[in-house]
């Protein structure tokens, strides 16, 4: 198709868009080497790296609802690599490497913003924790700073550092290359990308339960019917634990939900992300204007997918703490997500205890930001059956050995991260 000056104008008014579909309408086959359950980002990246690293595309990929309509679209969009754990670390900043290539990758604007992120230390304490995670950044080659209170008043110049305020701040961990990611062109991203390479993506099409034999999946039951398949990868976040259920093992996840929300749009104020440690609130702005906060969880379990004013208030009335501007604003949006947590805060992913299951799940709300590097490694999983040493520690069975990756206290809130 050709595009000329005024092909948005006459798109815009012409009943029959003449736009091409990014997804092409997919009516779904008896069979396929590999069923991916879920097409948030990270299910549709693992799509798009069997294609690119693996050839490998007799692929189905089926999301219940739309394709990053769960929590990659609900997510605030942070990406950072900032942890002290080996585990964690290595991952995320495989990531990190990954998202820094990912739009020529796709030939698709996924609008990697580095604008660098902020963590505030409240303490001496805190400060010399930070300086443990900058220290073993650096020396795995990652870019990360200590700021003092002055050095982030010149980088932030609207923040609030009075020591008069109710936490005064002590310092900050900077990672120069953190920042934003456009997340529903992620998902868009690697849809178009797995789907031109002849994956199969179908949306409103759920899985309700499993065909089980002899430890093995044969066939995957949804709407459409049954379908069968060699392997399966369960990455449904939010629905992780119910599909573990209907193919008989329990997942030792549980449900949150979690909030965000935007302000109206203003002129640039923010430059950088910000978390606000001790406040449990963290910001950012977007490239339309608005300021994007999000805050603790609901701190209990619960499937629902719903917004509270009692958490906006409690998160705004902290951010006010430290970003004293926002009380001129209005807020326009809010929505929430279902975060599963397992106890240790971490992913869980590898093999499951069937032969030919596979799972991404746990992510809570910290598993944007390691999107791409969970698509290439389950990608690799899947193609080769061969767990890949990033992957290795997140694997389901350390719950029964006790190798816990617990990185308590590293992000915003002293169990999730
Ligand atoms: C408010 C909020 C803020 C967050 N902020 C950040 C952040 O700043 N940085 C960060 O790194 N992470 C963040 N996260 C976490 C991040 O969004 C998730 O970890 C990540 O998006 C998980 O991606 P996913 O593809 O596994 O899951 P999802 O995007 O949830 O995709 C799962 C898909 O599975 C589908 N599905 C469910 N059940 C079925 C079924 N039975 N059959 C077929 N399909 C099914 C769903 O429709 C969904 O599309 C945040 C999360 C929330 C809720």
């Amino acid at each position: 198709m050709k595009y000329s000056a005024f092909s948005l104008l006459r798109n815009g008014f012409d009943r029959d868009s003449r736009w091409p579909s990014i997804l092409p309408s997919v009516t779904p086959k008896d069979r396929y080497d590999i069923i991916i359950v879920g097409g948030g980002a990270h299910g549709l990246a693992c799509a798009h790296y069997l294609a690119r690293n693996h050839d490998i595309t007799d692929v189905l990929v089926l999301d219940s609802a739309w394709i990053g309509g769960g929590n990659t679209g609900r997510n605030t969009a942070i990406v950072r690599s900032d942890y002290l754990l080996e585990a964690s670390f290595k991952l995320k900043n495989f990531s990190l490497e990954l998202w820094k290539s990912l739009s020529q990758d796709l030939n698709y604007n996924v609008m990697y913003s580095p604008r660098g992120y902020i963590d505030l230390a409240h303490s001496d304490g805190e400060l010399e924790h930070f300086m443990c995670r900058a220290n073993a950044m650096c020396l795995s080659g990652a870019r990360a700073e200590i700021l003092s209170p002055q050095q982030i008043e010149s980088l932030e110049p609207s923040i609030n550092l009075h020591t008069k305020s109710r936490f005064p701040v002590s310092g900050g961990l900077f990672q120069p290359d953190g920042g934003v990611v456009r997340h529903d062109a992620v998902a868009w991203g690697f849809a178009r990308s797995a789907g031109r390479a002849g994956i199969d993506i179908v949306q409103n099409c759920g899985v309700s339960g499993f065909g089980v034999r002899n430890r093995r999946i044969n066939w995957v039951q949804t709407v459409r019917g049954k379908i069968h398949c060699d392997k399966v990868l369960i990455t449904a976040a939010g629905a992780s634990s119910e599909l573990a259920r209907l193919a008989g093992f329990e997942l030792p996840v549980e449900m949150i939900n979690v909030q965000a929300f935007v302000s109206e749009p203003v002129k640039p104020v923010l430059d950088k992300v910000i978390n606000y440690n001790a406040g449990l609130a963290y910001i950012s702005q977007t490239g339309k204007g608005e300021l994007v906060m999000g805050g603790a969880t609901d701190g209990y379990p619960s499937f629902a997918r719903r917004g509270s004013f009692a958490r906006i208030e409690d998160t705004l009335v902290r951010a006010l703490q430290i970003f004293p501007f926002l009380s001129n604003l209005r807020l326009m949006r809010h929505w929430s997500g279902t975060a599963d947590i397992p106890m240790d805060g971490n992913a869980i992913v590898g093999k499951s205890p069937l032969e030919n299951m596979y799972l991404n799940c746990g992510w809570g709300y910290a598993g944007f930001k390691a999107t791409p590097a969970v698509g290439w490694t389950m990608a690799e999983l899947l193609a080769t059956d061969r767990l890949p040493d990033l992957l290795a520690p997140f694997a389901l069975d350390r719950f029964k050995s006790g190798a816990l990756i617990d990185d308590s206290g590293i992000g915003p809130y002293p169990w999730l991260h």
